[in-house]
Formats: structure tokens, sequence, C-alpha cells
């Protein structure tokens, strides 16, 4: 591990300033940024702590929704009563990463900016395009059993590891950030990106912004769920994760959202089964042909051509979970 200096910002404005600096980087609960210092995936000269910073509130907002802090650990957010009864998919999902210690030090903004677990990521011997561009990327033809199956490139086929953000991008949150210039906000499907050419660069952040706060709209209506698929039941990543949302009136479905986790580089939003599923009858049939829409275009890597069918029939089950759930 190199060396580096550390500091402990008091407010906003300071921590940007600092971060500033040759080699800053923001440190939250340090979970996931640590790691990657120790196999040198990531090297900042200076780090700059932002998990003290007074953006540790989640508050009702004017609109009915949620203001969360980004500083909140996964463990306060996931307990929170408005969370649990409003947005239950989310809650769901943070109970369902990582464990019970990492959930209490871990931090939203950490949380969504969490980088991916690709072995080759955190192996500084073996060729990674997004740890040293250029350089190749190994999973292509190696062991890539957890590994993208929509919206890869050549360059990288890695899959962005977050539970919460999957629920976050169908509840369809937006984010908010500070830096020199200024506060801007971003919606949450703008704010992770694909691989194409550039694998290292996984977010539309600007160098040095600070996440401040995510923010929830009203609970939507309908049925939600978050359900995960994994090796283990805990303590284990994403191979596939959904959340889905549908609203049934009368004999059919008014509206539903699909977003997928653990195959691709980014929450993966399934406009176009969404589409098909609306006017449809709530059944098994609509659930299964939108699963089969969701994997549309999707491709395996040899290791991971079983997430294709798993994703499939995973989101034909959370929407029959989540149409369940309205009937009450
Ligand atoms: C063994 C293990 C198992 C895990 N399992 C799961 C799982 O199943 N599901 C899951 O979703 N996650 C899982 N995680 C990941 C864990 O949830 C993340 O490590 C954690 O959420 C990161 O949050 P943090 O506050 O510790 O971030 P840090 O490690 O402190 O930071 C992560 C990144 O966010 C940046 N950052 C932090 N705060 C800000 C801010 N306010 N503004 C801008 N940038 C910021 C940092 O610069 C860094 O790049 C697991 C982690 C481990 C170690
Ligand atoms: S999939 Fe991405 S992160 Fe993994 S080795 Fe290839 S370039 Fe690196």
């Amino acid at each position: 591990m190199r060396a580096f200096t550390y500091e402990r910002a008091i407010d906003a404005e300071q921590a940007v300033r600092a971060v500033a600096r040759p080699g800053g980087r923001f440190i939250a609960g340090g979970t996931n940024l640590l790691d990657l210092m120790k196999v040198e995936a990531e090297t900042p000269a200076h780090l700059v702590d932002v998990s003290r910073l007074p953006f540790m509130e989640i508050a009702d907002t004017e609109e009915g929704g949620l203001r969360i802090g980004s500083a909140i650990t996964n463990s306060d957010l996931a307990a929170d009563r408005r969370v649990r009864e409003r947005y239950p998919m989310l809650a769901r999902a943070l109970l369902n990463g990582a464990s019970g210690q990492l959930r209490n030090q871990a931090t939203t903004a950490g949380n969504l900016l969490q980088r991916t677990r690709c072995y080759y990521f955190y192996d500084p011997s073996k060729p990674c395009n997004k740890r040293a561009p250029g350089s190749g990327c190994s999973a292509l033809q190696g062991f890539n059993r957890i590994h993208a199956v929509l919206g890869a490139s050549d360059a990288c086929i890695a899959v962005h590891p977050s539970d919460m953000a999957v629920a976050m991008a169908a509840l369809e949150a937006e984010i908010e950030v500070q830096s020199a210039s200024g506060h801007r906000r971003l919606k949450i499907a703008d704010l992770h990106r694909l691989p194409g050419t550039t694998p290292q660069k996984e977010t539309n952040l600007a160098e040095g912004e600070l996440i401040t706060a995510v923010v929830l709209p009203p609970p939507p209506a309908g049925g939600q769920i978050y359900r995960k698929v994994r090796d283990r039941a805990s303590y284990a990543f994403a191979l596939v994760s959904v959340a889905a949302l549908v609203d049934v009136e009368g004999e059919r479905i008014r509206t539903a959202r699909i977003v997928m986790g653990g195959v691709a580089h980014k929450p993966w939003r399934a406009l176009a089964a969404e589409q098909g599923l609306v006017g449809a009858a709530p059944v098994a049939d609509s659930f299964a042909a939108a699963g089969e829409a969701a994997v549309a275009g999707a491709k395996g890597h040899g290791h991971n051509d079983f997430k294709i069918a798993l994703a499939s029939r995973t989101v034909a089950r959370a929407l029959a979970d989540a149409a369940a759930q309205k009937k009450g």
C-alpha cells in the first residue's frame, strides 16, 4: 500500500477544496476504497474523509418523497420506518447486501460509487483496461462467471455490484452533487456509464464532485420487490438481481418497472419489457414474456452464459411477486 495523507472534512466546502489537491480522493466508510488501495488498484495521494459531513439525515420532501443524506449508513437507511413502509424494495436491497458489520460502515454515496468485483481488477498482475487503460481485458478469455451479459464492450465486461443502486434506479431516484462550481442534480439512470472504450470512467460525475444526497420521488403505486440470486444465502454479491414494480388496475397492468443488477456495468432498466406489460393481464405468461424481453440482445462470454436464462426467470418471478403483493 502506498503512502497517503488524510484529512477529515467538517463541511462540504472544505471537502470539495481539499479533494482538488493532486491525487485527492473522497473516502466515506472505506469498505471498498481501502481494499482497492491495499492491492494498489487505486493509489490516491490524499484522502478526504467525508463520513462525518452533516449529511446524515433522512428527511421528508415537500413532494412526498425522501431526501437521504449521502453519509447515512446502509444499516440506518434500511432500518428507517419510512423506507421500510414506503420503499420496501430499497430496504430489502440494502439488507441483501454485504454483512451487518459492513452495512454499519458503508454509506449511501460510497455504495453507489463502489467499484466492480471483477477478480482481475483486484489483481495487479493481470491486464485490466479499467485499472490500467489499454492493457487489455483478462475476463474476456478468462474466468467470467460473474460478468456482464448486457451492455458490455470489447474493452470491459465488468458489472456494477451494488444492490442498493438497482432499487434506487427502479424508484427513479435523483442524485444531488456539489463541487467548486456549485450544485446540480442528476437522475440515477445517468449516474453510471456503460464501459464502451473507456471502462475506467464509470460515472458521469466530474472530477471532485461530492455526492451530498439521494432524493427519492414519492413512492410509486403498485407492489414492489427486490429479488437477489447469489451463490450463497448471505454475504455474496448478486449473480442476478431484479427490482420490480407492478401496478395492477382491475384485471390489467397499468405500469411496471424492471431494473436488473449483476448483468451490466450499471443497473439495467428493461424499458421495452416494461412497455410490453402495459395493458397485459397480470398472469404468468405475461411475466415470462417480459422476462424474455428483458434479456433481448444479451450475450454470454462462456462461464456466464447461464446468467441470461437466470435473469429472464428472475424477472418473471419478481414481477409475479410484485403483482401478488398488490393483491394483498
Ligand atoms: C466482503 C464484502 C461484501 C460486500 N457485499 C455487497 C453486496 O452484496 N451488495 C452490495 O451492494 N455491496 C456489497 N459490498 C460493498 C459495500 O456495500 C461497499 O463497499 C460500500 O457500500 C461502500 O461504501 P463506503 O462508504 O464504505 O465507500 P468507500 O469505500 O469509502 O468509497 C467508495 C467510493 O465512493 C467514493 N465516495 C464516497 N463517498 C463519496 C461522496 N459523498 N461523494 C463522492 N464520492 C464518494 C470514494 O471516493 C470511493 O471511490 C460488499 C463489500 C465487501 C467488502
Ligand atoms: S472485465 Fe473490466 S474490470 Fe474485469 S478485467 Fe476486463 S477490463 Fe478489467
